[in-house]
């Protein structure tokens, strides 16, 4: 798809709304001239890579778009005004409290949308990263029929080819790949999903973000596939980790050099959970292993509860100074871990 496609895709997509017009110059425009091997030590926004130092304070994990709940469908049918109307003004608030990337963990089938994502970067200036891969939790609703006929290397071959033409062809590409695992042990399906994530991280050097929540064994059946196919556990982030009881069995894992995700950031309870969890993560010296988001949700489905993006900037990090974490230590939390997480780098 050539970027024209793009811009006609976007065009066709948006309508009369005013919120939509699009830019006709696309000073942001996804630069198709990147080979993978260039975005080699860059981060891929939806808008094109850049280098990892202008990335700023970050939240690895949250849901801009959501369908979640909604029957899958690859192509969600969003109300475009009412998106932009409405998810605008999140995203320029969560600015003002000092935001400045957010990694949408939104995959394949449950509300992914690649150019409403661009049109978003663009209006709010904030770095958007989507991501490729299939979501392999919720009893594997989302995964589609395709994927338990195919190879764990024909699948990474879909997903690379959204690496290198961009998510569903749009030129839009993925800064990293999200999967997800059922509770118990891997599942067949979930397995092949796990390896053909490996597969796709070896050729492109996209981390791979997994929804393993407090499952403690199929976290480490999840590394043990990564080193059969000879990928480093730096490639690899513990997503909803804060639902582990056994703190020793992250640290186990950030000592591998995993990243621990602790994404459940909200008002409430969670505040002094998740500060516990930074507090034995320092105490057993893997902070810099230590991700934190808030698993928020800008626009989801009908229904449902939106959830926000602003507790870690707002209320979290005044609580980390006054339990006594320094600047730089919370500087690492937010800004340089993520850095050095999404870096695209192949760790083999
Ligand atoms: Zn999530």
């Amino acid at each position: 798809m050539t970027r024209r496609d793009v811009l006609k895709a976007l065009g066709g997509a948006l309508g009369a709304s005013s919120w939509l017009a699009p830019s006709l110059s696309f000073p942001t425009a996804p630069r198709r001239d990147t080979t993978p091997r260039e975005a080699d030590g860059q981060i891929m926004t939806v808008t094109g890579p850049i280098p990892p130092e202008e990335m700023g304070a970050a939240l690895p994990h949250e849901h801009v778009l959501s369908r979640f709940g909604e029957p899958p469908a690859r192509r969600p049918d969003y109300d475009l005004r009412d998106v932009f109307d409405t998810v605008v003004p999140i995203l320029n608030d969560v600015q003002s409290a000092g935001c400045e990337a957010i990694m949408d963990c939104t995959a394949a089938y449950f509300g992914r949308d690649p150019l409403i994502m661009h049109r978003l970067a663009e209006l709010t200036g904030l770095h958007l990263i989507t991501n490729t891969g299939y979501y392999g939790a919720a009893d594997d609703r989302y995964v589609p029929d395709h994927a338990y006929d195919e190879s764990a290397a024909e699948l990474a071959d879909r997903w690379l080819a959204e690496w290198t033409d961009g998510v569903d062809g749009t030129g839009v590409r993925p800064g990293f790949i999200k999967t997800a695992v059922d509770g118990g042990p891997l599942s067949d399906i979930d397995r092949k999903l796990v390896r053909a994530a490996a597969k796709t991280h070896t050729e492109s050097g996209l981390t791979i973000a997994v929804h393993t929540s407090g499952n403690v064994p199929a976290a480490r059946e999840q590394l043990a596939v990564l080193d059969e196919e000879g990928v480093d556990p730096s490639a690899w982030i513990w997503v909803h980790a804060q639902n582990v009881d056994d703190v020793d069995a992250l640290a186990e894992a950030a000592e591998q050099g995993a990243w621990i995700e602790f994404d459940g950031l909200a008002p409430g309870d969670e505040i002094e959970h998740h500060l516990e969890l930074v507090q034995a993560m320092q105490e057993r010296d893997v902070l810099d292993r230590v991700l934190l988001s808030h698993d928020g949700s800008s626009y989801p489905p009908e229904g449902t509860e939106p959830r926000p993006f602003d507790t870690l900037f707002r209320t979290f990090l005044p609580k980390l100074r006054d339990a006594g974490f320094s600047a730089e230590t919370i500087r690492m939390l937010t800004v340089d871990n993520p850095r050095r997480a999404f870096t695209v780098r192949i760790r083999t």
